[in-house]
């Protein structure tokens, strides 16, 4: 019921900020007004205190002295726990505000209640140590764990439900036991203890309008114009509506609080009743001119005084403030200050990992969620989170700082230019982002560049278009920031703002990537890599790489090698080597077309096309030309030897030259694409499963019978059966075009993302025919091969000069020096070879029946299932 009625409170301020913030200053300032009146007449009943006339003694300079600079480190304390949000001035600023309306409120409602203000000198440093920002610091938690201006809201009347109970008993309980003061008989303490109360007290209503509704407000005005979302978005603040719901206040603290409050309650009330018996009100005795000149007269004059007490003071206060302004940092990963973590890691300070993102807050000082407001604890607890970091956050901080060191070891060039930018990164102080015209500036001048440009402003560039996104790592000349940059704007805008967290960016070697493999790079994808082998293979053994997540292939490919190898190995030979590319070309008629099919298969026309194809390269080769006409459309084959690359980009290239010397010929030809479908690349196609495309290889092994039965666990008849009934019926039933095998494409997919080749290729380089038959005296041996007509594949060029990929095809020896095409040629080989490895293992785990069985023994997930479908499986495959 007290929650609803705080939510609803709560729900109520943060949407009205304008309504609430205004009315709040029109309250100050209609106290203001009628404490001009009240001045006049005394309004109060409450005031045993007389006015204090005597000098103060100079132990009591010390003593207030000391308090003042407590008060100043302890307010100090708290605006860094704001910083820790992530904001130096947006919440700093609403944090002030805090303070000062609730000291002008103060100030207002004791001249309203007629009492003097001759210690407020004195009072201002138990003034600022009642002031409990932790509260704050929490609200604005949950506000900026918000995505959008209604979460905004949502979040702040949570935060009330939850936080106002507490903190409004807090008050009850503080202003109580500051009270008890106002009865000591002691003028000096009566007026401290009077002031206090009424501190706590306007601290209590300016939390509970003014601070909430400055926060909603700022949010609203901070969010992005461009896209609407807001900057705050702060993931590692996500929990902290559940970690604030399981910390709710003890019961047995909150009943401890009431019963003290009444009591305490019954004593004011007592004494109160007895001061009115008796009499006497002697504020209202007091004469007017005496009460102007307290208030009018001393202590404008003490402040001018300017003696030493004042002067430490002063420069104390004056000292904080500068290292606050300068040399304060918020915290790494906020968004609000658009750092990356690349720049923001720096072992002085205590960071948070990008990685880290997920992870609960545990450096914030579980000490900051209590709100009982004595004084002496939240000194404390300040000074812990400030200054001596907890156990839990030391080891935070102690993980990152390995992270950060590793990665300056072993990330080669990229760690130079990372720790290149922490040492060149602009000041701590320009965390707010400068202006479009100063960042360019700043771009542009060879001296400075863009090392010199906070992630924030690199974020606004991009985001005014000044910078193009796809040119990120080419302008900030340095790969991986810009695609932590990248990242950072993407995470923006994805529904999961932690999406990206676990999609790994670091230490990868972007300068190969760059213009060559990869676009509007945000990582990369790490791929498990098994080891199938050794496969025997033309008398030499390999250890073949296969990248894959689908438990059993790798396995069952290590199967079917031992079984050959223990067969004395396979064999290979390459049938044909030529790459293709098909343009399609239009002439004005169909007859038109077939005159010009009928000069390019003449010598002269193959002859001058092939000059202007060779041309290209000092590898591609044209051989062959295939035309063929459908209508006035004419689609030419282009078909050449490209060297160890696999060879598209330099049959485009060559094509591209030919047709336009043909076009010199037949100025009537028009050019429709430099691809017409009749290579054919990446689709299925007849046409390469007849005539091949790249390397066309066959392979074959011939397995004793013993092999065949303690090694694949089957027999020969079994297994030539199976062949007929499956790789070749059942694929002819099915109207394949190139899939009379049982799982070619598994083997060639799996090497192909180990040693960088077009993964897309997989469609026609996969295409093959199984064939077995009984071999040996008695007919219990195996005789198998495999058909590859078009394996498309390199050993150069794409994606094999990863060093990850190139270390894969070095495995297999494939990247030494060599007549060109050598190397190309023997990956084709090892393709054909491992296919064929992988054909027996898997036909035989069918013919026997062993294939539900191992998948779900080796691939079926056990991390994901809920456990009603674990042991409903484990029922159901024995
Ligand atoms: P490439 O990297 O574009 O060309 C190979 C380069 O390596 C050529 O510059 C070649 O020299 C040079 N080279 C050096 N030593 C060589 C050797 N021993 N053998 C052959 N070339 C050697 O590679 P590509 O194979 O032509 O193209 C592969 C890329 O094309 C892959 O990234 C693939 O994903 C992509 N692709 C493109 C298309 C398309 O339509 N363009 C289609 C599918 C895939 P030269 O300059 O003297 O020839």
């Amino acid at each position: 019921m007290l929650a609803r009625l705080f939510r609803l409170h709560g729900l109520l301020v943060a949407s009205h900020p304008w309504e609430v913030i205004v009315g709040t200053l029109a309250v100050t300032v209609c106290l203001m007004n009628m404490n001009t009146l009240s001045t006049s007449s005394q309004m109060c009943s409450w005031n045993n205190c007389p006015k204090v006339k005597e000098e103060v003694p100079s132990s009591d300079i010390i003593i207030l002295t000391i308090t003042r600079c407590m008060a100043i480190i302890y307010i100090y304390f708290q605006f860094k726990n704001l910083l820790q949000l992530g904001s130096k001035y947006i919440l700093g600023i609403a944090g002030l505000f805090t303070v000062f309306s609730s000291f002008v409120f103060s100030t207002v409602v004791i001249h309203f209640f007629g009492k003097e203000l001759t210690g407020l000198n004195e009072a201002l440093p138990f003034f600022l140590l009642l002031i409990d920002l932790s509260k704050a610091c929490t609200l604005a938690k949950f506000a900026l764990s918000s995505n959008s201006q209604e979460e905004v809201r949502e979040n702040i009347s949570k935060g009330m439900a939850i936080l106002g109970p507490t903190f409004t008993l807090d008050a009850l309980v503080e202003c109580l036991v500051i009270g008890v003061g106002t009865m000591s008989g002691v003028p000096q303490l009566e007026i401290m203890c009077c002031f206090g109360c009424m501190s706590v007290l306007a601290n209590y209503f300016v939390f509970m309008t003014f601070f909430p509704a400055c926060v909603s407000l700022v949010l609203e005005l901070s969010r992005e114009s461009q896209e609407g979302r807001p900057i705050w978005q702060m993931s590692h603040l996500a929990h902290v509506l559940a970690e604030e719901e399981d910390n709710k206040p003890n019961p047995v603290t909150q009943r401890v609080k009431i019963i003290m409050s009444l009591g305490l309650a019954l004593v004011h009330a007592h004494t109160r009743l007895t001061a009115e018996h008796s009499g006497h009100n002697r504020t209202a005795d007091r004469p007017i001119a005496e009460r102007l000149e307290s208030a009018g007269t001393v202590w404008p004059q003490k402040l001018t005084s300017m003696e030493l007490e004042h002067v430490i003071t002063l420069s104390l206060a004056l000292l904080l403030a500068v290292k606050y302004v300068f040399f304060e940092q918020a915290d790494t990963e906020s968004s609000l200050s658009l750092r990356s973590p690349i720049n923001g890691v720096s072992l002085s300070q205590k960071p948070r990992a990008a990685e880290d993102c997920c992870r609960r807050d545990q450096s914030a000082p579980k000490s900051q969620k209590s709100s009982t407001g004595v004084l002496a604890t939240s000194i404390a607890s300040s000074a812990v989170s400030d200054g001596t970091p907890s156990p839990e956050a030391d080891i935070t901080y102690k993980e990152v700082a390995k992270t950060a060191s590793m990665e300056v070891e072993g990330c080669g060039s990229f760690s130079r230019e990372s720790s290149a930018q922490t040492c060149s990164a602009p000041p701590s102080g320009a965390s707010e982002p400068r202006s479009l015209e100063e960042c360019m500036a700043i771009l542009s001048d060879p001296q400075r560049g863009p090392a010199m440009l906070t992630d924030a402003e690199v974020m606004n560039l991009v985001r005014s278009c000044k910078i193009l996104n796809y040119k990120l790592e080419a302008v900030l000349e340095s790969p991986e920031r810009g695609v932590a940059i990248r990242r950072e704007m993407l995470s923006l805008k994805l529904p999961l703002s932690s999406a990206l967290a676990c999609l790994p960016y670091k230490g990868y070697d972007y300068s190969k990537v760059m213009g060559a493999c990869c676009e509007n790079v945000i990582g990369y994808m790490p791929v498990p890599v098994g080891v199938a082998g050794p496969l025997l293979l033309d008398n030499q053994q390999f250890h073949v790489p296969m990248a894959t997540t689908e438990g059993c292939l790798v396995a069952s490919a290590n199967r079917g090698c031992r079984a050959i190898s223990l067969s004395g190995g396979c064999n290979s030979r390459i049938l044909a080597d030529s790459m293709t590319r098909g343009p399609a070309v239009r002439l004005p008629s169909a007859c038109r077309a077939a005159e010009v099919k009928i000069w390019l298969e003449t010598s002269d026309g193959f002859s001058m096309v092939k000059e202007a194809f060779d041309e290209t390269s000092r590898f591609a080769r044209l051989e062959k030309l295939l035309v063929c006409v459908a209508g006035r459309n004419l689609y030419i084959r282009f078909q050449s030897q490209t060297g160890d690359a696999m060879g598209m980009n330099m049959l485009s290239k060559g094509t591209e030259q030919a047709l336009h010397r043909l076009k010199q010929h037949f100025p009537d030809m028009e050019v429709l694409s430099v691809s017409g479908n009749y290579c054919t690349d990446k689709k299925p196609a007849a046409i390469n499963w007849i005539l091949g495309r790249g390397k066309s290889a066959v392979c074959e092994a011939t397995i004793p019978a013993q092999v065949v039965k303690e090694v694949l666990k089957s027999s020969t008849a079994a297994l030539v059966d199976l062949n007929i009934s499956k790789n070749l019926v059942g694929s002819a039933m099915a109207g394949s075009i190139g899939g009379f095998n049982a799982h070619s494409a598994n083997i060639v997919a799996a090497i192909y993302i180990a040693c960088g080749q077009d993964p897309a290729q997989t469609v026609g380089s996969s295409s093959c025919i199984t064939q077995m038959e009984a071999a040996g005296p008695d007919g219990e041996d195996l005789y198998i091969s495999c058909t590859m007509p078009s394996i498309e594949l390199g050993t150069v060029g794409g994606g094999t000069n990863l060093p990850p990929q190139q270390a894969c095809l070095q495995m297999l020896g494939v990247t030494s020096p060599n007549q060109p095409g050598e190397n190309a040629r023997q990956l084709a080989r090892v393709v054909c070879a491992t296919v064929l490895a992988g054909e027996l293992s898997l036909m035989a785990a069918l013919a026997a029946g062993h294939l539900v069985k191992s998948h779900m023994t080796h691939n079926r997930s056990k991390t994901n299932l809920p456990e009603l479908a674990l042991s409903k499986s484990k029922t159901t495959v024995p």
